[in-house]
Formats: C-alpha cells, sequence, structure tokens
C-alpha cells in the first residue's frame, strides 16, 4: 500500500472560444482548479473542476487550507472513505457549490490515479456499459445570437453529424422564443433533436404557458425551467408538461438528486460531475437514475463525461461545449454524431504541464 505524499494545486483561467450567453447569465472564464496528488512510490492522479467565472479563488482556498491537508499520509485506495470525511470535515460550509467543487478536484485526481495503477480507463473502470454516446451541441445555441445566426450554426452542426443542438430560451416575449425555434426546426427537419434550456429563468405559470409551445415544436427536452430549489414547481411542471423535464447542473449533492428523483420532479437526469462533487457521487446519480428508468444527460465537461456517460447504460446524451483544448492535447473523438470515449488509463485528458504551468495564477504544495 503507498500513501499520499504531497498535493499541489494550481488555478488556471481558461477563456471561452466563442461568447456564451443565457437567460440569466454569460460565461466569462472558466476557471479551472488542478489537484495533483502524488504518493510515496513515486505514482500520481490529476484531478480538476471548474466555475464559470466566480467563486474559483474559493474552491482553491478550501482545498489549500482544508482539504488537502487532510489527505497527507492517507491510502489513495480508500476513494469512498477519503469522500465521506472531507464530506464531514467541511460539514459547516456543505451542501454547497464551493465545497462539492472542491471536492470534485480531489476526488477526480483519485479515480485518475486508481485508473493508471490497474492500467485501466476511466470508463470501464467505472462500468464500461456502451462503446459510444450521441452527442449535442450547445455551442450554437447561446441567447445572444439573432434567429439566422441560430439556423446557420444549427444547419451546420447537423451537416457535421451531430444528433442534436440546444437552443436557450427566456427571451422576454414567448413569441420570441418561438419563432427563433420555429426557424431552427424548419431548417433541421424532424430527424435532429432540439431541446431548449431555460436557466431557471421561470415562474412555475410562465413555464407552464411556455412548455406547449416548445412541446409543438418536438423539443426533446425542457432543461431548468425553473430555479433548482423550486421542487415542488418541478414535480407539478413535470407532471403536466408534454416534454421532458431536465434538471441537475444546479444540484450539489446526491441527496439533493434524491429529492428530485423521489418527488418525479425530473425526467432527464444532468448530473455535473464537478458540481456534484466528484465522479463518486455522480456515479451513485446516475445509477439512481438507472434504478428509476430515468436518463443521464450531465451538464458540460465532456472531456470528462465522455467516459462517464459510456460507463453507465442510462448515459443517453453527451454536450458539445469544448473548453480544454488550450491546456490538453487530447480531443474527445466523434465519429457519426457519437463520442468515443478514450482508451488511455486514468481519465483520458492528455495534460500539457507546461502551458498549464505557464498560465497558472495560484500554486500551493501541500505536504
Ligand atoms: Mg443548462
Amino acid at each position: 500500500m503507498t500513501t499520499i505524499r504531497s498535493v499541489e494545486i494550481l488555478h488556471v483561467d481558461l477563456p471561452p472560444p466563442v461568447p456564451r450567453s443565457d437567460a440569466i447569465q454569460s460565461f466569462v472564464t472558466q476557471e479551472t482548479p488542478f489537484v495533483r496528488i502524488r504518493m510515496a512510490d513515486g505514482s500520481e492522479g490529476t484531478g480538476y473542476s471548474y466555475t464559470i467565472g466566480t467563486g474559483g479563488s474559493s474552491v482553491v482556498a478550501l482545498l489549500r487550507d482544508h482539504l488537502a491537508p487532510r489527505l497527507i499520509g492517507r491510502d489513495p485506495a480508500r476513494v469512498e472513505q477519503i469522500w465521506r470525511e472531507l464530506l464531514f470535515a467541511t460539514h459547516a460550509t456543505s451542501v454547497g457549490a464551493i465545497t462539492s467543487l472542491a471536492l470534485c478536484a480531489i476526488d477526480t485526481a483519485l479515480w485518475d490515479w486508481r485508473c493508471c495503477r490497474d492500467g485501466q480507463p476511466l470508463w470501464r473502470a467505472a462500468g464500461g456499459a456502451q462503446a459510444s454516446v450521441p452527442v449535442y451541441t450547445t455551442e450554437g445555441g447561446w441567447l445572444h445570437l439573432s434567429p439566422d445566426e441560430l439556423v446557420r450554426q444549427s444547419v451546420e452542426a447537423q451537416s457535421q453529424g451531430f444528433k442534436g443542438a440546444k437552443v436557450k430560451v427566456g427571451k422576454p416575449r414567448l413569441a420570441e422564443d418561438r419563432a427563433r425555434l420555429r426557424a431552427v426546426r424548419e431548417a433541421v427537419g424532424d430527424g435532429f433533436e432540439i431541446m431548449v434550456d431555460a436557466n431557471q429563468c421561470f415562474t412555475l405559470g410562465e413555464a407552464l404557458r411556455r412548455a406547449p409551445h416548445y412541446a409543438e415544436l418536438a423539443i426533446g427536452w425542457f432543461e431548468e425551467p425553473l430555479p433548482a430549489d423550486d421542487l415542488e414547481g418541478h414535480r407539478r411542471l413535470a407532471a403536466q408538461a408534454t416534454l421532458p423535464i431536465a434538471v441537475g447542473e444546479s444540484l450539489y449533492s446526491p441527496g439533493q438528486f434524491g429529492d428530485y428523483v423521489r418527488a418525479q420532479a425530473c425526467h432527464i437526469v444532468q448530473v455535473d460531475v464537478a458540481r456534484v462533487g466528484g465522479i463518486t457521487p455522480w456515479l451513485k446519480v446516475a445509477h439512481l437514475a438507472e434504478c428509476c428508468n430515468l436518463a443521464v444527460a450531465p451538464h458540460f465537461l465532456m472531456e470528462l463525461h465522455v467516459s462517464l456517460t459510456t460507463a453507465v447504460p442510462n448515459g443517453a446524451w453527451l454536450e458539445y461545449i469544448p473548453q480544454l483544448d488550450a491546456v490538453a492535447s487530447s480531443r474527445v473523438q466523434i465519429a457519426d454524431g457519437r463520442a468515443v470515449p478514450p482508451e488511455t488509463p486514468g481519465l483520458g485528458i492528455a495534460w500539457d504541464w507546461p502551458e498549464i504551468e505557464r498560465r497558472s495564477k495560484a500554486r500551493h504544495v501541500i505536504n
């Protein structure tokens, strides 16, 4: 048995390659805390997490001051034990986004180490259920884009082989949302999925009013229609809507997903590996969904989710938003609109360490 000898924490900002906007926010930069855990026997694992523009320095501070020191001398194979103990050690700040995002950086590093130790790619080590998953793109559906630009990018995505595209909704007037979606539907035809995403901007009344208009255009799902803490609102909407309700990118613990599933308040589970606290809790949520015959279509982080959606039998879609190209030489492999998980041992992301170190605005070593 080896033990954890040191933890290095780096903080990198990755600007988005294109402007990204939705009904409540803009994607400013991907704040990316990296964690490198080094063992006494010389082996190591790398993990990471993210925010879309605020809170990254707080994640790094929590890692540096409270979480990383608790890892020194521990057995890195005790992944479940470490996750649980770190959660309890930070009980005063959990459940919460900052804590979950910090836990993810450590948990993904431990999974990376374990997979490398066993010579296994993540998708096989975590289950190996599917050889590939269909991909849809969000990169051409941002709210600030004109209808003409939405149509152009959706048609282009379709010609590139994508199986679907997500279009942001939440324009002040329903007629505007409807006109934008109708233009896209008429351009791509019926053989291409269109999903919509409101980013929590509606009241229950407004979501109930708009849902039939989206359903009329055969929309694949209605994502984050309401504030994430409005469980009862989601339950009532899910009971009445005639299109699937998708929820999960703003939930931060397996227990919160349990609440949604028990209440039958969503149809598509969009668990985000960073925001839920890492691979360990991500798999619990995916298996919970499987037990309840619910599909998983995770939010963002395609470079990691390609291995997780293929690990589980109910992984239904991968969301295409490339974000690591500046700091990794590997690319998500897509053939005929389906993503194929990497076969390299570990997380399957080939980090460009000189570039990460060049971009780092903070570096801490705990030992
Ligand atoms: Mg979303």
